[in-house]
């Protein structure tokens, strides 16, 4: 199939170290890590050494710093930290709520919906306002009071590239309840920009495999040892006891070696990656700044994504177009494509309906070449013309 692929942060394609370690995984090491014979011993060992890579690329010394559990992915990850953390301790009922729990205005949904349902249980559930792609700490400072139990937090946007404060904001969070939760979703962040789970001061964290060139099903929730030795998380899936008993289910072995191997080919290669990718960026931008639509621009923002609003054109009708042409853009995230209606990030970022509308994301990898960048610049400014007639 012959495209250019600019929907990176929907999902990557694996490397091929990745696929190599998987194809090992599925041929050679195919044992169950439980298993206590020489094929289990194996896929054991692949399953550790998969697990130090991981964290390992998530800047740590060594191994033993932190516990790492493996999930099927960020949707997972995100669920595990939220729920298990949560219905950790008893949360009594205290003046009509049985705590309170911050989210950002444009989480991803499988952070949005798990607060629902908390709400439903009698949560109280805010969202923090994130105009111009900021995360609005005043609002935290108002709100944040001694019954907050969680605080859960995008590092960066999956629509916008936005990159929140969240180390601030927890700052607050914990001054005003020294014991709330503080967990934040990494999942388009990893290896797209500089951290630690440390420098952010995350209790807990998540990761995703298909976002950094390992193939889809598995995921990763980061946990400090403190959070373990006071109890402050239970498990969601109860079952075998995998995962030290927190993540019971049989690994899926091939998933997370190949994760670990783009781990650790995506921290190896980080920095150059990241300078291909903001080179291939302004390039794209200069491009852009002379054609009739409008970079939405945070003021801290991840190099590979870029939101753009078209005249009057609504998203999905340019996706078509230019899906003709070859090209694969998004409208909003891949998962906000079951929902109806404008993006719910977008308008938390400040975008007005219509707007928002009209809006689609260019995510860039550094597999993406500026002759790609050329061909989707002349398709992009086709389909104006086109489409601006209809
Ligand atoms: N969190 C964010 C910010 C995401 O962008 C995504 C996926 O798009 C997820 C969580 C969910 O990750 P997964 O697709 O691995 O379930």
């Amino acid at each position: 199939m012959n495209y250019i692929y600019l929907d990176n942060s929907a999902t990557t394609k694996p490397s091929e170290a990745s696929l190599k370690k998987m194809g090992e995984a599925l041929t050679v090491c195919y044992g169950n890590p439980s298993s206590v014979h020489k094929v289990g011993n194996e896929a054991k060992k692949m399953l550790d050494e998969a697990r130090r890579r991981v964290i390992l690329s998530l800047g740590f010394r060594r191994e033993n710093d932190c516990r790492l559990f493996f999930t099927s992915g960020g949707t997972e990850a995100n669920n595990m930290a939220i729920f298990g953390s949560v219905f950790a301790k008893d949360r009594p009922m205290k003046n009509g709520s049985r705590g309170k729990i911050f989210i950002s205005a444009g989480e991803h949904s499988s952070v949005v919906n798990a607060a629902k349902r908390l709400e439903a249980e009698g949560f109280t559930v805010l969202e923090v306002p994130t105009a111009g792609g900021v995360l609005d700490l005043d609002y935290i400072k108002e709100n944040a009071d001694n019954n907050t139990v969680l605080a859960s937090f995008m590092l960066a946007n999956n629509e916008t590239g936005a990159i929140y404060d969240v180390k601030s904001a927890f700052q607050i969070i914990r001054a005003a309840s020294p014991k709330a939760v503080c967990h934040v979703d990494a999942v388009q962040a990893y290896l797209k920009m500089k951290f630690t789970p440390t420098s952010l001061s995350a209790d807990l964290l998540s990761i995703s495999a298909h976002k950094i060139f390992a193939p889809k099903g598995a995921g990763a929730l980061y946990v400090t040892h403190d959070m373990i030795k006071a109890k402050r998380i239970i498990p969601i899936l109860y079952g075998g006891g995998q995962e030290d008993d927190y993540r019971s289910g049989t690994e899926n072995v091939p998933a997370i070696v190949a994760f670990g191997a783009a781990a650790e080919e995506g921290k190896a290669q980080m920095a150059e990656r990241i300078e291909k990718i903001t080179a291939l960026r302004e390039k794209l931008l200069v491009a852009l700044g002379e054609m009739d639509v409008r970079a939405n621009i945070p003021e801290k923002t991840l190099p590979n994504i870029i939101n753009i609003t078209l005249p009057g054109i609504r998203s999905e009708i340019m996706l078509n177009y230019l899906s003709g042409e070859g090209i694969c853009i998004s409208a909003g995230s891949a998962c906000s494509t079951h929902s109806s209606g404008p993006s719910h990030a977008l308008l938390a970022y400040g975008l007005p309906k219509d707007e928002a509308d009209t809006s689609v994301r260019i995510s860039l990898s550094h597999e993406n070449t500026a002759e790609e960048i050329d061909t989707f610049i002349s398709a992009l400014s086709r389909g104006l013309q086109t489409l601006a007639k209809k």
